[in-house]
């Protein structure tokens, strides 16, 4: 199991992607700040190769930049209190890049996790770096273990979800309150096979597959959580 999070265990939200304000030079916020609960091992987010760690005194100070395999994005992990990778070196959602801190430009200890869009070696745009990781743009209390991922779908290259239902859950035949339902109870597995099928009956359904009983059905979303 592994996720696409820099944190293992419970970590905080901060400050989201695109909060605007005159703290950024850019007039909003490039990235998305955690801060590990559990832990301040800083875990790289992609499978990759090391480009740069080191200082930066543009406002990261200890950072390290990683280019993503099979893409073009650099993933920044920034304000390190101890860097453990070098340039160069592959990394892994395993590879413990660093330790959180509060280097550079940094009101207090977390990390800065940032996206680059590159093209032809420069940086075109910063992705929402939430989204990247899977977990919610949004300033909140969140457990790892809701964000886990599988394996890579490689006709898409993208990476498979796992959720675990936290309440009793329909898996239902179609998507809609009205598709034949069969209840799971908390603590099943489910590959997420497809987000957003549909917003039907005030629910956005997702395409879901039990990993133990391997049934394909739709799930009702609310926030974060399955229904
Ligand atoms: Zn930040």
């Amino acid at each position: 199991m592994a996720t696409k999070i820099c944190f293992t265990g419970k970590f905080k939200e901060t400050c989201e992607y695109g909060r605007k304000g005159d703290l950024w030079k850019s007039g909003y916020h490039g990235g998305t700040d955690l801060v590990g609960l559990d832990s301040e091992n800083v875990y790289s987010i992609c499978n990759g190769t090391v480009e740069r760690a080191g200082y930066d005194n543009g406002g990261f100070g200890n950072y390290v930049r990683i280019k993503e395999d099979n893409s073009e994005n650099r993933i920044y992990l920034a304000h390190l209190s101890k860097i453990y990778v070098k340039v160069g070196q592959k990394v892994t959602y395993t590879t413990i890049v660093g330790l959180m801190g509060d280097t550079g430009n940094a009101t207090g200890k977390h990390t800065h996790v940032e996206i680059r869009e590159f093209k032809n070696g420069v940086a075109v745009k910063k992705l929402n770096s939430s989204d990247y990781m899977g977990i919610p743009n949004k300033v909140g209390e969140y457990d790892s273990a809701d964000y886990q991922i599988v394996g890579t779908n490689t006709s898409t290259n993208t990476q498979i979800k796992q959720k675990v239902f936290a309440v009793n859950t329909n898996i239902r035949e179609t998507p809609g309150l009205d598709g034949i339902a069969h209840l799971y109870l908390p603590g099943t597995t489910v590959d997420i096979l497809e987000e957003n099928v549909i917003n039907k009956d005030g629910y956005i359904w997702d395409k879901v597959k039990s990993v133990v009983t391997g049934r394909i059905g739709y799930v009702a979303r609310t926030n974060i959580r399955y229904k």
